[in-house]
């Protein structure tokens, strides 16, 4: 009899521990698919054994979302300058218009627009797959300071995620909403 409990108490700890790992697996297919420029580290979660209950498994899980978080913030990117597109698709007023200057360009959105076909929706830092173009963020290589202006090579496509993380100013990525965030939370 005690042998059963005891069966059922192993099997229930195992159960537990495996929901970890299943947690742990299905965030880094998500991450693999959705920033696959950033390489995540979560060996640390892996095989780490605890006295499972309820709570444990949910702060666990908040720990690990919070450390993606944090690695997702920590990348290391460059802005690059980008590449050019074929002359015939630029319009009267491109040149003047792409003078550094404080004010965004009357026509901005077909330089957006541009960006966005030229990357094919993919984010110039995790590689994400921006399905809208109204999800989609610019932002410039060298800025107007650095007499950067609204030519296409200096214009740099981002994600929703990416632009929060590089132009918030401050290291306290909690504060930023994210979609990365929510989306692992959903996966509790
Ligand atoms: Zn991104």
């Amino acid at each position: 009899m005690i042998d059963k409990i005891k069966g059922i108490f192993v099997k229930k700890e195992e159960e537990k521990l495996d929901k970890i790992t299943i947690f742990i697996n299905l965030v880094e297919s998500y991450l693999k698919r959705e920033h696959p420029n950033i390489v995540f580290d979560l060996s640390v979660y892996k095989n780490i054994k605890e006295e499972p209950n309820n709570q444990n498994e949910q702060v666990k899980k908040t720990l690990i979302i919070r450390e993606i978080e944090k690695q997702f913030s920590d990348f290391i990117w460059e802005k690059t300058t980008q590449k050019s597109v074929k002359k015939e698709l630029l319009w009267d007023g491109y040149g003047l218009n792409s003078q550094p200057n404080k004010r965004i360009p009357i026509d901005f959105s077909r330089r957006k627009e541009l960006v966005f076909f030229r990357e094919e929706g993919s984010c110039n830092r995790c590689g994400h797959i921006i399905q809208k173009i109204e999800r989609a963020y610019i932002v410039l290589v060298k800025s107007f300071e650095q007499n950067g202006g609204y030519n296409l090579e200096n214009l740099i496509l981002l994600c929703q995620n990416c632009y929060s993380v590089t132009t918030y100013n401050s290291s306290n990525f909690s504060e930023v909403y994210l979609k990365l965030r929510e989306d692992l939370y959903d996966m509790i």
